[in-house]
């Protein structure tokens, strides 16, 4: 997909700005993961403590200055909170602002619009990152909503012919149109890995990742969903070759593997031309 305007000298102020709501943003989906898992509702309810149950005032529940202020531990139960909660909040801080950073230009309604359904994504990959990091799990709940999330953004940037993310002719052919790529790459996708999975009898892959697969080739459409799953499989063995260097895993133990799906999928949405560009100069 190519929203890209690379606006030359991005406001710093706006970059900040994107990482200040990132932050925010990140702290809301530590709520979201451990709420889908213990099947709260992750709209009503205040935070608590996930170990006495204990409400968090809003002054302890700043994102990353409450952690370093609270020494890591709750107010009440001096209970250890755990690393996921900072580290949620600043990688999805800093994803807001590479999205602020590539796709945002203040003066271009257009911009704006992909840079919401930019933030978006982003927030739903994250949940899905860290629930399948902590749980081996993809959560049916994030992954569905998401999916529809994206058909509807791929229809309306069709339909008003956004593709350029500056565009504004009017719709495009079917054939060029994110509908059309993001179906493709999602089926391509899913066939590849469902014969993973029914091959290895889910001994490689789980059916929840041939599912993931279908949301991420509807993001990135084909061809670009290729240089996503080539790099969550070369993420996915250098990570699995450590591991076992350092003898934390062996041959035969699950890693999760939808964090480098998810991480494979981000590093082509940012930075899809440049990888392609760097790879083609390779061999001429
Ligand atoms: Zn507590």
């Amino acid at each position: 997909m190519q929203y890209n305007c690379d606006s030359t000298g991005q406001d710093s102020m706006i970059i900040l700005i994107f990482f200040v709501f990132g932050l925010i943003v990140g702290s809301f989906l530590n709520v979201v993961v451990y709420r889908l898992n213990v099947a709260e509702s992750f709209v009503t309810g205040r935070s608590h403590c996930t170990h006495c149950k204990t409400n968090i005032a809003w002054y302890d529940n700043i994102p990353v200055i409450s952690f370093i202020l609270l020494k890591f531990r709750c107010r009440n139960c001096k209970e250890k909170i755990s690393w996921q909660y900072p580290l949620v909040e600043i990688f999805t801080g800093l994803l807001f602002a590479l999205i602020g950073y590539k796709f945002f230009d203040a003066t271009v309604v257009a911009t704006w619009v992909s840079a919401i359904y930019y933030l978006g994504i982003v927030s739903f990959l994250l949940v899905i990152f860290v629930y399948d990091f902590l749980y081996m799990e993809i959560p049916g709940l994030a992954l569905w909503p998401a999916m529809g999330y994206v058909i509807v953004f791929n229809l309306f940037f069709d339909w008003v012919g956004l593709k350029g993310g500056i565009g504004g002719q009017g719709g495009v052919g079917i054939l060029d149109g994110l509908v059309y790529a993001g179906t493709l790459g999602a089926v391509v996708a899913f066939a590849f890995f469902f014969a993973m999975v029914a091959i290895s009898k889910e001994k490689w892959m789980g059916m929840g990742d041939a599912y993931l697969v279908i949301l991420l080739g509807l993001i990135l459409g084909w061809p670009n969903i290729l240089l996503a799953l080539m790099l969550a499989f070369s993420l996915g063995a250098i990570f699995g070759v450590v591991l076992i260097l350092a003898k934390q895993k062996k041959m035969s133990s699950q890693i999760p593997f939808a964090p480098f799906l998810v991480l494979g999928t981000l590093i082509t949405m940012l930075w899809y031309d440049q990888i392609v560009d760097w790879y083609m100069r390779l061999f001429v």
